[in-house]
């Protein structure tokens, strides 16, 4: 069809990693908050990085490339700070580098700004808080430095803006307003920022507008129409950018609203390819997000070449840019840095670095880039057939389970009687989330045990005295149901991925997840399996060294899934069900070791829900059954934990009543026990520990404190419904104020149990 004479499209990025290829910029970030690195160093470190990156992008060849996409901490706050729009309890004026980070952390000065996850990443921003107050003076300081910037070294940008609509959503209102009633205010400050970038010599500009895949509520659609006629006038070809996913019911919309390009997420959403092509306007730019912005595998040429051919046959190369299907901000840097790494796995990955690699080649085409599309197909063929990836016993287990694989033998109610009879615990049972302090002295002794200069004996016993000391502390303090401690974890998902078949792990594969704070995810690239038992050890030790029961811990399928890269070949349920099977095993392990309590965590599971709500069934409905899968095969007598940590569950409450664990702990303490309500309008039948003491700061609850709260959950639920509990696992206190919190968590228990014993 083409030929090599055909003109190629154009490639362009959304946004490249910014924390650095070592993490430089978190380094001096920490360095400068301890007060250890001057301002103008890190200012240098920053400056180093963005040219990096721009140097890397043209050396690559990338014709579009972006600028403003760098942040010190987050790029929504930066918008706040463009925009005029920062709140007025961290003063006024123009925003200094220490006011800036006084917005993004907490200080003794002021609470920082509210922090919430980007979409459905893992990256959070800072919540924008909509007032009447707001002084909207723009300040485009920092996004005409960097274009300048950019041009010094020969690169003419595309500015990267987050749009004026996703921005208003993304906002809560703090007083008594609608966010909306301060769009004009807010269009009149995008224009004159939008001038500036005429002014600066910006022909593109990228204005990003995810929330245009999303539900968006009443009003929302209009002020899209009002703020894009608005913007019109202006000289400058704006590229409407929207991704993590499709358009659906805002595709007329997003195509209407008479922007020079549209850039489209091609990877979640291929199905509205020929749709969004179908609509644009003459002329209209399409920006093709072909490349997987949010997983870490190779792209598959051939078939993304399918995609791109008929759109260009239909409009033309010369109004196509390729790109990847959002920033690269939720990718590592550079599989290259990753000399430990089995070199096969190694050869099916990609990250930043190969992804702007990959478009490049993309455009080109197979046949100008014939060797580099042989090479690709070759990769991409052994990865899909490697016999490594694949095991036959796990998949032919998923095809034969039943009903009955995914149920209890009883309904709750029976189980509670054979539960009460065998654990015999008090009324108002006392117990933790799992984790004990992970101090100093233990962190130090992984990582000498890691680098290798102490043995596995000498680790194991140090784990094994701590183990023991944490047991001994939760007897003194009189805990009814103790916890091990989880000493031996580095991190509640890589500890299962690295006694699992299928994980691989990085060695530098840092993400952002907030300000300078990096996580690595496992990557889950083949058939899951378990080969022995994973921790039926530590919690046969912790239990012979007391008489009290004790609690068995694991991370359940969807926060192992979450919390990973996930292999894309076969559907995302299928990995989480063969999670669960290897955690059932685990489950039925631990029973068989005398284990009678087994708590399984899902943390991660309200943060897996898809973004539209019409695609929340289907993933509620696997994902639920994935812990059933995981938690079902035990006895009536033998007690299923859950644990989970963000505040809103209402929406999904019957999923979670769905999940029939025998008791839910969760965080409850910063809400003064609001969401049991939303428990009992639900009639939720089973046990529920709602958090009563805060462990997000080092403040010690009184126990009147914990009593009130005990009685606030006692107003609405039954007596012998109710644990008592912290609302999360304690690894990051400290020995102390952990002591003192807990005697009086019990205590409270204690005074509250009194009042029934009467
Ligand atoms: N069991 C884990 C812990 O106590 C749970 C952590 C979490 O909820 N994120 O640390
Ligand atoms: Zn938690």
């Amino acid at each position: 069809m083409s030929s090599t004479s055909s003109p190629s499209p154009f490639t362009a990025n959304l946004g490249y990693p910014r924390i650095g290829r070592h993490r430089e910029l978190k380094f001096a970030l920490e360095d400068f908050w301890r007060g250890s690195l001057a301002e103008a160093d890190l200012l240098a470190t920053a400056k180093t990085l963005r040219q990096q990156n721009w140097q890397l992008q043209k050396d690559a060849g990338l014709d579009v490339i972006p600028s403003n996409d760098f942040s010190f901490y987050d790029q929504v706050l930066d918008a706040m700070v463009l925009v005029g729009a920062t709140p007025a309890r961290f003063g006024s004026g123009p925003v200094t580098l220490a006011r800036y980070f006084q917005m993004a952390r907490n200080s003794n000065e002021q609470t920082a700004m509210e922090m919430t996850k980007w979409f459905d990443t893992n990256y959070h921003y800072l919540v924008p808080e909509w007032s009447d107050d707001l002084a909207f003076t723009p300040d485009t300081t920092k996004l005409l430095a960097e274009f300048a910037e950019a041009k010094e070294l020969g690169v003419v940008t595309r500015p990267v803006l987050i749009g004026p609509i996703t921005l208003l959503l993304l906002g809560k209102a703090v007083d008594n307003i609608d966010p909306l009633d301060l769009l004009p205010r807010l269009l009149a400050t995008y224009r004159k920022v939008l001038g500036d970038l005429v002014e600066a010599g910006a022909e593109w500009v990228q204005i990003d507008e995810p929330a245009l895949i999303i539900d968006l509520p009443a009003g929302y659609a209009e002020a899209f129409r009002a703020a894009y006629a608005e913007f019109s006038g202006i000289p400058l070809k704006l590229m409407l950018t929207t991704y993590f996913g499709g358009l659906g019911d805002n595709l007329e919309l997003a195509c209407s609203l008479g922007t020079a390009g549209l850039h489209i997420d091609a990877v979640r959403a291929p199905g509205q390819v020929a749709a969004v092509v179908g609509k644009l306007q003459p002329r209209q730019m399409l920006s093709l997000g072909c490349i997987d912005g949010r997983n870490i595998w190779i792209a598959d040429l051939d078939a993304l070449q399918k995609v791109i051919a008929p759109v260009i046959a239909k409009i033309g190369a010369e109004r196509v840019q390729l790109a990847p299907s959002c920033s690269l901000l939720h990718v590592p840097y550079d599989t290259a840095d990753e000399d430990k790494l089995d070199l096969r796995v190694r050869s099916w990955l990609s990250f930043a670095q190969q992804k702007v690699e990959e478009l490049v080649q993309l455009a080109k085409g197979p046949e100008a880039a014939a060797e580099v599309f042989a090479e690709n197909r070759h990769r991409h063929q052994d990865r899909l057939a490697a016999e490594s990836s694949t095991n036959k016993a796990v998949r032919q287990r998923l095809t034969t389970l039943g009903d009955a694989d995914f149920r209890r033998t009883s309904a709750y109610r029976k189980r509670v009687g054979v539960q009460r009879e065998e654990l015999g615990l008090p009324l108002l049972p006392t117990t933790t989330i799992g984790s004990f302090p992970q101090t100093q002295d233990i962190r130090k002794q992984r990582a000498a045990h890691k680098k290798g200069t102490i043995s596995a004996a000498v680790y194991n016993d140090f784990l094994k005295q701590k183990t023991e000391e944490c047991i001994r502390r939760q007897e003194e303090i009189g805990l009814d149901v103790l916890v091990h401690g989880e000493f031996e974890r580095n991190d509640m998902v890589e500890y299962f991925g690295e006694h699992l078949a299928g994980f691989a792990f990085t060695s530098n594969g840092w993400v952002q997840s907030y300000g300078s704070r990096c996580v690595k995810p496992p990557i889950i690239y083949g058939d899951v399996s378990r080969a022995r038992a994973i921790t039926v050890e530590w919690s046969s030790y912790a239990s012979s060294l007391t008489k009290r029961p004790m609690k068995g811990m694991l991370t359940g399928p969807i926060t192992i899934l979450q919390w990973s890269f996930v292999r894309n070949d076969i559907p995302e349920r299928e990995v989480a069900w063969q999670l669960a099977l290897a955690l059932r095993d685990e489950v039925q392990d631990l029973e068989a070791a005398g284990i009678r309590i087994i708590q399984v965590d899902e943390p991660a599971l309200r943060e897996g829900l898809p973004l539209r709500r019409s695609d929340w069934p289907e993933y509620l409905d696997w994902s639920v059954k994935a812990f059933r899968l995981a938690t079902s095969g035990v006895k009536d007598g033998t007690q299923i934990h859950t644990h989970m940590c963000y505040c809103q569950f209402e929406d999904i409450l019957p999923s979670i009543a769905a999940l029939d664990a025998d008791v839910i702990s969760m965080e409850t303490a910063r809400s003064r026990m609001e969401m049991l309500h939303a428990f009992k309008r639900h009639g939720y039948p089973n046990e529920i520990g709602p958090g009563i003491y805060d462990i997000h700061s080092p403040r010690v609850p009184a126990k009147e404190e914990m009593v009130g709260l005990l009685r606030l959950a006692l107003d609405v639920l039954r007596p012998e419904q109710v644990w008592v509990n912290p609302d999360c696992g304690l690894k990051t206190r400290a020995w102390p104020e952990t002591i003192e919190a807990l005697t009086n968590l019990c205590q409270a228990a204690a005074e509250v149990r009194a009042g029934f014993a009467k």
